[in-house]
């Protein structure tokens, strides 16, 4: 599978891009950088130095939206991922490489002509960026695939009752790419909140003795703690939110989903909610779907497997 990833690059996106670089299934064609869990300018300079740190400087990185869609400015906040978005732990290398001068239209827009049905688009922050392509390009919705991190069908959301925070951040963005006709796999808090990743997984990274291993754990170990303090929900570990969408998009078998016409509540109290579209009840084949199930005997098994494997090289 050719894989774009749309990362607004905390922790969990380091975890989701370490994964993809090292299946070999995936062949990483693009990175895009987002706003959200850090500035889009922070998550470019992260993604072009974590692809330095695995030897990978070939793939494009680009820059994506810097701020939601109804708003004129974005301020990150630093409790969940710090203040550069890998837990304050520098990553140990530094890109040689430059943005590439494409847009993230350019970008996704010649990878479907190249690669059609082959390609996945993960969106693992803000929609923003994806919801913007589609407004340029309204005819790439029929072709595109596209997997994203972000909301919550069946249970509470992680921000308060209704919503999750990639969703919220910019539900406008997310209800946009749920309406544009693109083929979407929702991978939520449905399932996202089903596996948790300990400091003794961590300790596997950093036993490797690799510079990349003591820093994948450094980072994944901050983000322990910080989901520990954060919600008495996780209990010695934290999720691995981001890395699932991007398994998901090389290998949907590993979830099970139920296909459904969606909507994003855009005002009131619900703003950010996913919900079925009433407008659309009648629609076939429907173009998005939610995650309900894991199979949770292989998920993170393999991501333990593969991300031990990569930071073991570098
Ligand atoms: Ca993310």
């Amino acid at each position: 599978m050719k894989i774009i990833l749309d990362l607004d690059t905390g922790v969990d996106d380091l975890l989701a891009l370490s994964y993809v670089l090292a299946h070999p299934d995936a062949d990483l064609v693009g990175v895009i950088g987002t706003y959200g869990n850090v500035t889009a300018d922070q998550a470019v300079q992260n993604n072009l130095d974590l692809l330095a740190l695995y030897g990978a400087e070939d793939v494009p990185v680009v820059r994506g939206a810097t701020h939601p869609s109804t708003e004129d400015g974005y301020e990150p906040d630093p409790t969940w991922h710090g203040e550069n978005g890998t837990g304050n732990v520098p990553i140990p290398a530094h890109a040689t490489a430059q943005p590439a001068d494409i847009t993230p239209t350019q970008l996704i827009a010649d990878a479907v002509d190249q690669y059609g049905d082959d390609l996945r688009v993960v969106v693992t922050g803000p929609s923003t960026t994806i919801a913007q392509v589609l407004a340029e390009k309204p005819e790439l919705a029929e072709k595109l695939h596209v997997v994203m991190m972000g909301g919550s069908l069946t249970q509470p959301g992680n921000m308060n009752d209704f919503a999750e925070c990639n969703v919220m951040t910019d539900a406008d963005a997310t209800d946009e790419l749920f309406k544009s006709g693109a083929d979407v796999t929702v991978v939520g808090l449905d399932v996202t909140m089903q596996e948790l990743l300990t400091k003794e997984d961590t300790a596997k990274f950093r036993d490797t003795g690799t510079a990349a291993g003591a820093f994948v754990a450094d980072a994944t170990d901050y983000y322990i703690d910080v989901s520990e303090r954060e919600d008495p929900a996780f209990q010695g570990g934290c999720n691995l939110h981001d890395p699932l969408a991007a398994a998901v998009a090389i290998d949907p078998t590993l979830v099970t989903c139920f296909p459904i016409c969606l909507q994003v509540d855009r005002e009131g109290e619900a703003r950010g909610r996913l919900i079925g579209d009433p407008n659309r009840l009648k629609e076939q084949p429907k173009r998005t779907r939610v995650a309900l199930a894991v199979d949770a005997s292989r998920a993170k098994p393999e991501f333990m497997e593969r991300v031990t494997q990569i930071v073991s090289e570098h």
